[in-house]
């Protein structure tokens, strides 16, 4: 499967996913959406009122304002990948809880698999616990920083900084750093290719050093 296939075939498993209880109350699951070639992935909470109506990720208040912030990083969303940690609404926006953030987990990695970006953003506190565990986030928030063979920003959440305007000026300064990080992990080589590429070269090398006998 190539990435995009993998990616649609992700999407159509979360459609009808009922490993964790978010399932009951949900209206549309919102697997995610982006380019299978993005270089950011922008993974926040999990879907609310108007994401579960319509099935696709930040377009309400927040996805407004994450618009914004993106347009600051001379971004458009059809050049990125944006998604959540739980694909489902959590009742009445309440923090999903880690029984839900463990079962829905399978579904971002394998995203994280396909898209092989050069950065994750990691849009509030749950998304970022998943990379970088047990730091603050007004402690740590636009920094870059390497976590295996990939680099994670996170970011407050576009929600929160709605709400508490003293966290704006951050996250817009946060996103208006962007390109420049961009740039930076871009030289830096990171991530290697696939490991599906990976797998080929090696492939062609065996067959090169049987042919040597
Ligand atoms: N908040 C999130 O974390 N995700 C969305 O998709 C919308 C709002
Ligand atoms: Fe499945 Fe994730 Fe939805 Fe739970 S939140 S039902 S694990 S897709």
């Amino acid at each position: 499967m190539n990435p995009e296939q993998e990616l649609d075939q992700i999407a159509r498993e979360v459609t009808t996913c009922q490993d964790c209880d978010l399932h009951l109350s949900r209206n549309l699951s919102v697997p995610g959406v982006g380019p299978a070639n993005a270089e950011i992935m922008f993974i926040g909470e999990g879907p609310g009122f108007y994401e579960n109506e319509q099935g696709l990720p930040f377009v309400g208040a927040a996805g407004k304002f994450l618009d914004e912030l993106l347009a600051k990083a001379g971004l458009t969303r059809s050049q990125v990948w944006i998604g959540n940690v739980v694909k489902c609404r959590p009742p009445n926006n309440r923090d999903p809880v880690p029984e839900e953030l463990a079962a829905c987990d399978r579904y971002l990695e394998r995203q994280i698999k396909a898209i092989n970006p050069r950065i994750i953003v990691t849009l509030g506190r749950f998304s970022m616990a998943k990379f970088i565990p047990d730091v603050r986030i007004s402690a740590v928030h636009g920094q870059m920083r390497k976590v295996g063979d990939r680099f994670i920003i996170a970011m407050f959440h576009p929600a929160a900084a709605l709400h508490q305007g003293n966290l704006k000026p951050a996250i817009l300064a946060d996103f208006s750093r962007l390109p420049a990080l961009l740039d930076q992990a871009r030289k830096a080589g990171l991530p290697a290719a696939s490991v599906e590429v990976e797998e080929v070269e090696k492939t062609k090398d065996d067959a090169q050093q049987l042919s040597l006998f």
